[in-house]
């Protein structure tokens, strides 16, 4: 959360200094947030508010998300949103991935690290593409014994059992090691 962001009950302002605004409440010389939100101080009404508009990131067509991949599934992927924009998300965000189009066998695999782009909202569902050669899995396993798996070309293989697999690879694979830590 920024620090612009306030939780419900935080203080926001004094009310020597603002008049409380949308989403506050008065509590003795206080101003407190009654919903998650950014906070806004406008000093020429001396309104003081919380603007829920911003209060969960939903990620819009173009932004970049790094997530994990929830269900890997003949067609698509499901994937949990963690960052966006390299932001990190709190909230529980899911989006899909068609993969059909793609020729490979493994496209990710669940609690594969991967980056993808937001193209539309359909229905409540936020659909993403991994199609871009930057886009794709940033960190993966092995599927045999869950060993550390290098780059080969467009697949991967085991530095432990020597499998070889195909994943839909990030260009960025391998760079980010701090997603290797979780
Ligand atoms: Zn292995």
């Amino acid at each position: 959360m920024d620090e612009n962001q306030r939780i419900p009950g935080e203080k926001i302002a004094s009310i020597e200094e603002y008049l409380p605004g949308e989403n506050t409440f008065e509590d003795d010389d206080s101003i407190r947030a009654t919903t998650i939100g950014e906070i806004k101080l406008d000093s020429s009404e001396r309104l003081a508010s919380v603007n829920t508009q911003t209060q969960i990131t939903v990620p819009k067509i173009g932004d970049i998300i790094i997530g994990v991949v929830e269900a890997n599934l003949p067609s698509m992927i499901a994937i949990m949103i963690k960052y966006v924009n390299g932001k990190k998300v709190v909230a529980d965000l899911e989006c899909i991935c068609v993969t059909r189009h793609i020729r490979k066998k493994n496209i990710a695999l669940a609690k594969d690290v991967v980056k993808v782009e937001i193209i539309s909202h359909i229905n409540g569902t936020i659909h993403a593409s991994i199609d871009a050669p930057e886009l794709g899995v940033l960190f993966t396993k092995c599927r045999k014994c869950f060993g550390t798996v290098v780059k080969m070309r467009d697949a991967v293989k085991c530095k432990d059992c020597g499998w070889i697999d195909d994943r839909k690879l990030s260009l960025d694979f391998g760079k980010s090691e701090f997603l290797t830590q979780n």
